[in-house]
């Protein structure tokens, strides 16, 4: 029998981050995953970050995760989405090399001191007395731990379809969990379907590329981790080609043969991600649909055309394929195909992704409900730094990384830190009716939550809890005095509209001085001119001068947004008791009952968040848990 701190099951990419987190936090970890040489594979598209995603992707980084600097040895085209648009909203996006990815992933996870990878399937948990203690192996090894991560992504039950074909499969290839998920069934969970789907993999040596549109990423290009000081992977493009109404037609026609359509599949796909039988009939009236073809590695002909995953039979696919400008020849490596699984509504989670109803057993990743790559590797840096914490763990407490005190509380996030605070809390409270995928706009506080300011939101608490490293800690702060150094020296000095006009800067003349600060954030004022004036700012590193011009464009808004936070931090902190008997509460409908009792929130502030639930419902509950710490201090 082998006995650890914390045992993760699956080596994707939240149970990477999460036994990396934990080993950061001291915790003697195991990966208990099916291959090593399938750690850090992408399911389905070969690239990280996006709009929504991309900020997830900087504050995995900010905590010092491991996906980030993955990312950045294997990108092979980075783009900066909505460049255009305000800061809030841009999102950094990486396509990968697929091989490199894994490699980079699997020297990341070797390397980590405190993790050890068991190559084996986790079938069974032992849970004594309502606390998870073991994991029990597919070759009937018994694992012991302090804490486990279940991390099996689309693995629970997971079924291919491909037109009428069903295989039972977790991803194409490789066998579902099946013992897992009987696990989950056994200890009451409530377990959901869920399904998503990939597009066929063309092979590029028979795309004509003469023609397409061509994208290409940023010059130079800017990594995701502020450990990679530039990127050395070679830049390719990627091309851009459309369906056609023929394209159109040909999938309305044979819709009845789609696995989704054709009624083999229960589950409930991504809204955001639709199959491109989705697009045809939810977007009739459209006449083309944008694919974006997208090289799977810099020596893999491999092509994955982003926009058309889908649940045709083989024969349709090919045939509708070749009704698209470029791909008339094109040779099909692999069919799409759509896979349905078993998740865990995440209301059954507390914020820390810890089971209400067994201790020491956190869940993360698309289990719990999400899709992406870094929606759960999110999840797995917060699984792992909770499980470290619940383990207590000696070696964890002899680095001085986990307190005997502190060692019960777990760390969570709030909608005002971060997207991961904005996803954890989404989920705990609203669950996932549909898989959940990041937005920004599901950011009550964007402007505070911007992808360039990650590590400043959350890298000293990170440090506070002891998962940042020292190389990381001291790239901070350095980037930190760089700021407030530049800061100071922008707010020292001072020009009148008078000297701004002489010098061929037009603002107001309204006689007020104004600091150099301010005139950066200064809307419609160039600061190419700016600089022409006060030549010393030309020193101003450029991404110094970036962040400092985005705080001052946006501080008004951002203090605004202060009292806002207050107060939603005020609700947050009022926790709702675990055994509270909201039957026992006057003046609650019986509706708002039922959705109280269901839901379990663990804070106010949560219940404000409930569909259905009113402010009346909130007083009520409040002035009850009032009346409960009132007797309970009697009582004292
Ligand atoms: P995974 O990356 O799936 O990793 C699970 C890991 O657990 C695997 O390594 C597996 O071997 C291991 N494992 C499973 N069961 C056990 C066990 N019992 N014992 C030991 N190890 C086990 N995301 C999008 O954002 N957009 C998309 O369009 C999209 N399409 C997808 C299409 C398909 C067909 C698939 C399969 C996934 C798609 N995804 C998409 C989702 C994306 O791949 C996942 O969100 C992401 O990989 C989830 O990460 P994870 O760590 O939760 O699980």
């Amino acid at each position: 029998m082998r006995s650890f701190d914390v045992v993760v099951i699956g080596g994707g990419h939240a149970g990477c981050e999460a036994a990396a987190a934990a080993a950061r936090m001291g915790a003697h970890t195991a990966l208990i995953t099916h291959k090593f040489s399938t750690i850090g594979e992408m399911s389905c598209n070969p690239a990280i970050g996006g709009l929504g995603k991309g900020h997830l992707v900087r504050e995995i980084d900010a905590l010092d995760g491991v996906m980030p600097r993955a990312i950045d040895q294997a990108g092979i085209q980075f783009r900066m989405l909505n460049r255009a648009k305000g800061p809030a909203v841009r999102g950094p996006r990486a396509q990968a090399d697929r091989s490199l990815y894994r490699a980079a992933m699997q020297a990341l996870i070797s390397d980590q001191p405190n993790l050890a990878v068991i190559e084996d399937g986790a079938e069974d948990i032992v849970v004594e007395n309502g606390r998870a203690t073991a994991v029990v192996t597919s070759t009937g090894q018994t694992v012991t731990a302090g804490a486990i991560i279940i991390t099996t992504g689309t693995f629970l039950r997971g079924t291919i379809y491909i037109g009428d074909r069903k295989i039972a499969a977790g991803r194409a290839g490789e066998a579902p969990a099946v013992g897992l998920a009987k696990t989950l069934e056994r200890m009451g969970l409530p377990l959901g379907r869920l399904k998503t789907g990939t597009p066929a993999r063309l092979d590029g040596r028979t795309i004509r590329w003469d023609g397409l549109d061509v994208q290409d990423g940023d010059d130079p290009p800017t990594p995701f981790s502020a450990l990679t000081d530039r990127v050395t992977v070679p830049q390719i493009p990627c091309h851009i080609t459309r369906t056609t109404p023929t394209t159109h037609a040909l999938i309305s026609d044979n819709l009845h043969r789609s696995a989704m359509y054709g009624g083999h599949i229960e589950g409930i796909g991504p809204r955001y991600c639709p199959s491109i039988e989705d697009k045809v009939v939810r977007f009739a009236d459209r006449d083309h649909h944008q694919i974006f073809l997208e090289p799977e590695g810099l020596d893999d002909p491999t092509v994955y055309p982003n926009g058309i995953s889908t649940s045709l039979p083989e024969d349709v696919q090919h045939a509708f394929l070749k009704t698209i400008p470029g791909l008339e020849d094109v040779s099909v490596i692999r069919p799409g195909y759509a896979i349905e699984y078993d998740y865990v509504d995440p209301r059954a989670l507390s914020g820390t992704l810890e089971l209400k109803t067994c201790s020491g057993l956190f869940l993360a990743g698309q289990i719990n409900g999400t899709t992406g790559y870094e929606e759960a590797a999110a999840q797995g840096l917060l699984a792992g730094l909770n499980a470290a914490r619940h383990a207590g763990t000696d070696t964890g407490r002899r680095m001085g990384h986990i307190d005997p005190e502190g060692s019960k509380q777990g760390i969570s996030f709030d909608r005002a830190d971060s997207y991961l605070g904005v996803m954890i809390d989404d989920l705990t409270t609203l669950g996932a009716p549909e898989p959940y995928r990041m937005f920004t706009s599901r950011a009550e506080y964007r402007l505070r939550l911007r992808a360039d300011n990650a590590d400043l939101r959350l890298t000293e608490k990170g440090r506070e809890i002891r998962c940042v490293g020292d190389d990381r800690w001291r790239a901070f702060t350095s980037r930190r005095e760089s700021l407030s150094y530049w800061r100071d020296r922008l707010e020292a000095e001072t020009l009148t509209p008078h000297a701004l006009a002489q010098g061929g800067v037009a603002i107001n003349q309204d006689g007020a001085r104004r600091s150099l600060l301010a005139l950066l954030g200064h809307p419609g004022l160039n600061n190419d001119a700016l600089m022409d004036l006060v030549p010393w700012m030309r020193e101003i590193p450029v991404p110094v001068l970036e962040e400092l011009s985005v705080d001052s464009r946006y501080q008004g808004y951002i203090d605004r947004q202060a009292a806002d936070i207050a107060a939603f931090r005020r609700d947050a902190s009022i926790k709702i008791p675990d055994d509270i008997d909201y039957g026992r509460i006057a003046g609650l409908t019986t509706e708002i009952r039922d959705r109280l009792t269901e839901a379990r929130p663990e804070t106010l502030g949560q219940i404000a968040r409930l569909p259905g639930t009113t402010p009346a419902a909130q007083v009520a509950v409040l002035k009850y848990v009032r009346s409960l710490e009132k007797e309970s201090g009697a009582a004292a």
